[in-house]
């Protein structure tokens, strides 16, 4: 796998300043709309898409914290190696390094993992050892977006890094 480009590693160096990082990730009403046909298409299992973009800085004037935009330019639905009703694994990763590669071909980035859950929108603890293994892994600072199921759909983003679990605003763009 070829090595981190400049977004990932900015984000390290600034981490290492002990600066703040505030990440936030950013989609359009169309791209959470495909997020949910894939919730839907996946019914009654969990649902799982991947999702592709940039990442950038956003203006900050202060010097402590720097602010970082996930933008979501692609949303890559994939089907759970095996199917539940509460949990989803992707066991395939032939198939991920794929989807992986024709993204990187675009160049877009994984900047996050969406799922939908028949619970409320928290990572499960199943989720949390997965956002474990993906800070170990290269898919670093990716953010997991979980969908609620339940009554209102909400959905919320967190991120695992610095053996903290954060949760990440989400910001939908018109
Ligand atoms: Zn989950």
């Amino acid at each position: 796998m070829r090595p981190s480009r400049s977004p990932i590693c900015n984000l390290r160096a600034v981490f290492s300043m002990n600066v703040t990082t505030q990440i936030t990730i950013q989609y359009s009403r169309a791209k959470l709309g495909e997020m949910e046909e894939c919730a839907r298409r996946a019914k009654p299992y969990e649902s799982c898409a991947l999702l592709f973009g940039t990442k950038f800085p956003a203006p900050n004037p202060s010097k402590t914290s720097t602010q970082v935009v996930y933008s979501v330019e692609r949303v890559d639905c994939i089907p759970s190696s095996r199917p539940s009703e509460v949990s989803f694994v992707i066991e395939d990763y032939e198939t991920f390094l794929e989807r992986w590669k024709a993204a990187d071909a675009l160049g877009l980035k994984l900047v996050g993992v969406y799922h939908s859950h028949p619970a409320p929108a928290a990572p499960s603890g199943t989720d949390k050892q997965n956002m474990l293994w993906m800070d170990e892994s290269n898919f670093k600072f990716a953010v997991w977006v979980i969908q609620s199921m339940l009554k209102h759909h909400a959905t919320n983003a967190f991120i695992y890094t610095q053996n903290q679990f954060f949760k990440v605003p989400i910001q939908i763009i018109e």
